[in-house]
């Protein structure tokens, strides 16, 4: 199944929906209609035990009945997943882009983290202040989205505890992030975590070990690999994570980037204003998200 966000309008909080031939299922409004009760947000969704049951059975009810279902022309897309608890990344984690760099491939996987207010979603504009950052950069990543609380879980049984995946955009503001000495800063920027179109759940997905992962701005392709380069699988980073500290449904884990994001790039391609950048993962779609000044 495929999870989105959407809104009626600007202000409405966005509720949790899925795509059908008929048009988008408000899951909550047609669950209740079928007395089941569906939460508004993927997120509170996620938290019950029962969510992917919920989800059919309303979506049944939706195309059986016409009840919940919305026209997507009245829609705006929010990112599949708002106010995740963490957002957890991980640093040089492809094969090739650690090659590239000449890094040594590291022993344990590195984590840092983005705040949960950097969430944008799809058609949405990624925004900075040019006097506080001047190196913004691009960096195509596969996401999981933890599902079962997970807490000291074994890589084994690490999948038991991924809902799904979507495509993220891990913003980066490089001259921060280097210059701060430590990275939460110069990638916490408010908009700097596009995320979407859609919450693609694990059994729609298949291997998450063997799929294309690309980056384009305006339309050239500057990132070109695959998630077979992953030096650290989905299972052992829930694993890994799950030792430190206790994943929630809903977090968010950015996996990584290929080679050829723009800093490193000769010469070096960094965003600017009128900048459109797509990063796409082969099965779960592509996000664009134009750049702006604020
Ligand atoms: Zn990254």
């Amino acid at each position: 199944m495929r999870f989105g966000q959407y809104r009626t309008h600007d202000a409405e909080e966005p509720w949790s929906g899925v795509r059908t031939d008929d048009g988008v299922v408000d899951l909550a409004t047609a669950g209740e209609a079928a007395g089941v009760d569906v939460p508004r947000r993927t997120v509170d969704l996620l938290a019950d035990w029962e969510w992917r049951r919920k989800a059919e059975l309303a979506v049944e009810y939706a195309v059986e009945t016409g009840v919940g279902v919305r026209d997507p022309a009245d829609l705006t897309r929010a990112a599949p997943v708002t106010d995740p608890q963490k957002v957890v990344c991980v640093g040089l984690n492809y094969r090739d882009h650690a090659e590239e760099g000449d890094h040594d491939v590291p022993d344990e996987p590195v984590l840092f983290s983005k705040f949960p207010t950097a969430v944008t979603g799809p058609g949405s504009t990624v925004s900075w202040d040019p006097e506080f950052t001047e190196q913004v950069d691009y960096e195509a990543e596969l996401v999981a989205v933890v599902g079962e609380e997970a807490r000291r879980v074994d890589s084994e049984d690490a999948l038991d505890h991924v809902a799904g995946f979507t495509v993220g955009n891990d913003v980066s503001a490089r001259d921060i992030q280097h210059g701060d000495g430590q990275w939460v800063r110069g990638k916490s920027l408010d908009t700097f975590a596009p995320i979407g179109p859609d919450l693609v759940t694990t059994d729609e997905v298949g291997d998450p070990h063997d799929l294309d992962i690309w980056a384009e701005v305006n339309g050239r392709r500057l990132q070109e690999s695959s998630t077979a380069e992953l030096i650290f699988g989905i299972d052992e980073l829930v694993s890994v994570c799950s030792r430190a500290f206790t994943l929630k449904p809903g977090d968010l884990i950015f996996t990584g980037t290929p080679p050829g994001v723009g800093v490193y790039r000769e010469p070096p391609v960094l965003l600017e204003e009128g900048d459109s950048v797509t990063v796409g993962v082969e099965g779960l779609g592509e996000l664009t998200n134009d750049c702006a000044f604020d």
